[in-house]
């Protein structure tokens, strides 16, 4: 006996074998009894098969298909899709994780900076001690102030009476 022809058999049933193939299947097929079963068991799935009801469309098809034809006849195309929507979902949620930290973090670190203690006290004696090294050559506020006079002054220096 040649080698079984089950590969072989369903495109016998359709009618889809050339001479050669269809003259081997049907010699096989009258000599082997289990590609004969396998055959049968095929015809009734076929069978079967053909015995389902045609799905029916869905209801509105017709329509959406005639509008669809005529609106591409028509040289329309689709609205372009919102630029959020053209973003890969993976890229989507990184975006949004993005612009959440960004759009409540700014604020956060805003208000956290203004309302959070002074770093370092203010050290006041610093400030007065700085204060006085810069206001060293200005002058004084009042101009009619006498200027400074040394009590020490050489006797020879002083007017004589
Ligand atoms: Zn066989």
């Amino acid at each position: 006996m040649n080698e079984h022809v089950i590969d072989r058999l369903s495109p016998y049933l359709d009618g889809a074998l050339g001479a050669a193939d269809l003259e081997r299947v049907e010699a096989h097929l009258e000599a082997c009894a289990s590609c004969r079963r396998t055959y049968r068991e095929l015809e009734t799935l076929q069978g079967l098969v053909r015995a389902l009801p045609d799905p029916e469309p869905p209801p509105g098809l017709a329509d959406r298909l005639h509008w669809r034809l005529r609106r591409e006849a028509a040289g329309l195309r689709r609205p372009a899709p919102l630029w959020w929507f053209s973003v890969r979902p993976p890229f989507r949620v990184a975006l949004a994780c993005a612009t959440l930290l960004v759009v409540l973090g700014v604020p956060a670190a805003w208000m956290a900076n203004r309302f959070a203690p002074p770093k370092t006290p203010l050290d006041t004696d610093a400030y007065v001690r700085e204060y006085l090294m810069l206001s060293v050559d200005r002058p004084l506020g009042d101009e009619a102030a006498p200027p400074f006079v040394l009590s020490d002054t050489p006797a020879s220096e002083s007017p004589r009476r």
